[in-house]
């Protein structure tokens, strides 16, 4: 199939006791192509990275099924189970709180080719050199700690340590997030040529759409926990259909001052609201701007409104 991972209603529900459920992820379902990359946004807490996670194992899913490469991963066991384990890694928002700082950068590259136990002496020695290069670095960094390197270089070390597996699929949260404006393109890049070089595929979480813009292919978007639109990133900008995307892309600065000076900002009135107590019907409501009765009274389903763009609104 084209799909290395086709994702069907996952959810991620955490108890939290006392009858308190926080649907922190809820019906997702997504395919990503192999070789693409998939970006996934929305403001911080709307559960992107607990799908992430959900996605890579790291928690368990409540419902639903994540299928890589044909094969439901929250099933999967023993040397499958392995197997995934090599052919999915994971970048993380914070390089400072990521690697180990009593750890020397080459053993910290190492981690997955000892987990695994890819390569030993020499051999191994000599991938790690081939990975520090990948990413940038020099041979001499690998006999260093973290605390040395700015935060561009740690999340490039972050990332040779991902690559170091060897494996199909990365997903990247908020890899740029934390660094300074003017390293977020160089990482950008980085991930490109990898992709490139390496036939990697990524889902790719950021927290605004113009940080995904030059790297997806396709994007989809979240609110509280769930999807509200899907579709090639090209769509996404000229033609974005859900008033949430709406109002997340008119917040993007515009270089032209002329256009800047004009246009119409979408301010959205309101805080999010808390996912212990999510509002009925559509998650968005109490902030769109669009809002109509029936958008109280039930969910709107996903729906393909043009071939490949589905978005989740009673206006469609
Ligand atoms: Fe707005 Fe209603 Fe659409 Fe939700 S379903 S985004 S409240 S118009
Ligand atoms: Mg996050």
């Amino acid at each position: 199939s084209d799909n290395i991972l086709e994702i069907r209603n996952m959810k991620k529900h955490f108890n939290l006791g006392n009858g308190k459920i926080l649907k922190a992820v809820d019906r997702f379902s997504i395919n990503i192509k192999r070789g693409e990359t998939f970006g996934l946004v929305g403001e911080s807490g709307c559960g992107k990275s607990t799908a992430g996670r959900t996605i890579i194992r790291m928690y368990d899913a409540t419902s639903g099924e994540v299928m890589f490469n044909g094969e439901n991963v929250h099933k999967l066991q023993g040397n499958k189970l392995k197997e995934f384990r090599r052919n999915a890694a994971m970048v993380f928002q914070d390089p400072y709180a990521s690697l180990n700082p009593r750890m020397t950068v080459g053993n910290i590259i190492a981690e997955g080719i000892d987990i695994h136990n890819l390569y030993t002496g020499k051999k191994r020695r000599d991938r790690v050199v081939e990975l520090i290069q990948a990413v940038g670095l020099n041979e001499e960094h690998i006999n260093r700690f973290p605390h040395e390197f700015s935060g561009g270089q740690r999340q490039r070390i972050g990332i040779a340590r991902a690559l170091a597996i060897e494996p199909q699929f990365i997903i990247a949260d908020e890899p740029i997030s934390a660094l300074d404006v003017s390293i977020q393109a160089q990482v950008v890049n980085l991930f490109k040529k990898l992709q490139k070089d390496h036939g990697l595929t990524y889902l790719f979480i950021a927290h605004d759409l113009a940080m995904v813009k030059y790297i997806s292919d396709r994007i989809g978007v979240m609110y509280l926990g769930n999807l509200v639109e899907v579709t090639t990133s090209t769509e996404m900008y000229a033609n974005p259909l859900h008033p949430y995307t709406e109002s997340l892309l008119s917040a993007i600065p515009i270089a032209d001052p002329e256009i800047e000076r004009t246009r119409e900002r979408i301010i959205l009135e309101g805080e999010v609201p808390s996912p212990l107590n999510p509002p009925s019907g559509c998650p968005f409501r109490t902030r769109c701007p669009k809002a109509m009765d029936k958008c109280a009274l039930a969910m709107p389903e996903m729906k393909e409104v043009n071939p490949g763009h589905f978005v989740a609104c009673h206006l469609y």
